[in-house]
Parts: structure tokens; C-alpha cells; sequence
């Protein structure tokens, strides 16, 4: 089921996404070395803010002839913590930034990628930062599992326990279903957080406008918006109380 959301998803997005040529370059196959140092310094930018921001400090780095990780490795922590600032937390970003520029560094002298476990021990890389630059800078085949997954998934098998369940095991579905392909699991990364910052809201998805909504639990228990008759009716009535069923619908 996973292959096809992922066509349905494909035949959507990516090119109606705002963000379309940063996704397209994040995908890209052999990339040179400024992309490389562009995607692997956006994992750590993006952690809390959105694309603009982003693209914002990535030009600010350009303007500044920060592009490399030497440079980055070599520029004074006070003048990068201003040029990251658009992202937000800056000063530990700029820190998280110092940290992978020695990382990339150390690793360029040798032929072979950090492992993850190298980037784990890098300041400000969890398990998704990390599963990112091994899937978008160096083409590894693993699966991305993210907040945006997680909440995807919940709603679409209508199960809240993947919000909570342990990052390895999502990977290990996804890993299932999915091929074995560094683009197709880079893709649907991209594509789940593209659907999920233009559909499938927090807040209010709008499930009706949903492509996947034949497909998905959530949407199906929700598709239907009360009219105002309705609301009035159960505004009259005294609310019963809440249930773990429905507690368990709300996600
Ligand atoms: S039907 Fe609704 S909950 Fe399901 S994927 Fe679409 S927007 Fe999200």
C-alpha cells in the first residue's frame, strides 16, 4: 500500500511544492561539492523553521563566501551565529554548523562517508538529521522518518501509536514497502513533508480536497463537516464524556 500513496503522492507534488528546486536539489544524484555543503548545512538549518528562512541564510553563507566547510570550519562563531540568525536559535545552530564542518572535514580525507553512528556523535544531528545527509548528500537507500511521518502514517492507518513508536521500527516499514533506492526514500521523505505543509495540516487537513482520502482512516472518519443544525444539536446537548476511542481519533 505504502508503493502506491508513494505514486499517488509522486503524480502531486513535488512540482507544485513552493520549494520544488530545493527538494530537487536535495534528490539530485551526484551532486558537487557546494550542493553537498548547501543540503548538508540545510539538515541542520531546518530543524524548527520553515524553507524561507532557510534559503535566507543559505544566501547569506554565499554572500559571505562561506560555502565550503573549510570556511565554515575557519569563520569566527559570533560573525556565523548573525549570518544564521534568519533560522532561528541561532547560536546553536551556528554551533551545530562548527561541529559538522569538522566532521565533513575529518571525512573528506578519507573516501568513504561518516557512518551514521559518527553523525549521531555530532552536536545537533539526531536520527533524522543524520538518516537525511546520508540519504541526500551521500545516496544511502534508508528510510527518513520524521514528525511529518510519524503523523502521516498515524492518520492514514488510523493508528496513534506511530506518533510514540521507536524511530528504528518505522524505518524497518517504510524499509518494507518501499524500494531499496536512495532517490525513492529520499522522494517520499520529501514528498510526506510536501503533503503535509500544503494538505495534510496539524491542525485542520483538508481531507475533502485530499487525493488519498479513499485511502486514509482519518480522512474517512472525518470527511463529513457537521452543518450548523448539527453543531446546534450537539451544543444543546450535554457533551458525554470522552472515551480513549475518541481520544485516540483526535491525532
Ligand atoms: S485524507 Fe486527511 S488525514 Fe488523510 S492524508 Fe489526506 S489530508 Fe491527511
Amino acid at each position: 500500500m505504502l508503493k502506491e500513496i508513494y505514486n499517488q503522492l509522486n503524480g502531486h507534488f513535488i512540482r507544485l511544492d513552493p520549494h520544488a528546486e530545493t527538494w530537487d536539489l536535495w534528490i539530485k544524484g551526484n551532486k558537487s561539492r557546494s550542493e553537498t555543503y548547501e543540503v548538508a548545512v540545510g539538515t541542520i538549518l531546518v530543524q524548527n523553521t520553515n524553507w524561507r528562512n532557510v534559503n535566507k541564510v543559505i544566501t547569506n553563507l554565499k554572500k559571505a563566501s562561506i560555502f565550503t566547510f573549510k570556511k565554515l570550519h575557519e569563520i569566527g562563531l559570533e560573525t556565523l551565529e548573525q549570518l544564521v540568525r534568519p533560522a532561528g536559535f541561532y547560536k546553536q545552530k551556528a554551533i551545530y554548523l562548527k561541529s559538522l564542518s569538522k566532521l565533513f572535514l575529518n571525512f573528506s580525507n578519507h573516501d568513504k562517508p561518516p557512518s551514521r553512528q559518527e553523525l549521531l556523535e555530532c552536536k545537533g544531528i539526531g536520527k533524522e538529521t543524520a538518516d537525511s545527509i546520508l540519504v541526500y548528500c551521500f545516496q544511502r537507500p534508508i528510510p527518513i522518518v520524521g514528525t511529518y511521518t510519524r503523523r502521516f502514517l498515524a492518520r492514514l492507518h488510523g493508528k496513534i501509536s506511530y506518533l510514540t513508536i521507536n524511530y528504528e521500527k518505522i524505518q524497518q516499514e517504510l524499509a518494507k514497502h518501499l524500494e531499496d533506492d536512495f532517490e525513492v526514500l529520499g522522494r517520499f521523505h520529501a514528498l510526506i513533508v510536501c503533503h503535509s505543509q500544503n494538505i495534510c495540516l496539524k491542525n485542520s487537513p483538508m481531507c475533502s480536497k485530499c487525493f488519498l482520502l479513499d485511502r486514509c482512516i482519518y480522512g474517512q472518519q472525518h470527511k463529513t463537516k457537521p452543518n450548523i443544525a448539527q453543531i446546534q444539536t450537539v451544543i444543546a446537548k450535554p457533551q458525554k464524556k470522552q472515551t480513549k476511542k475518541d481520544l485516540d481519533s483526535s491525532f
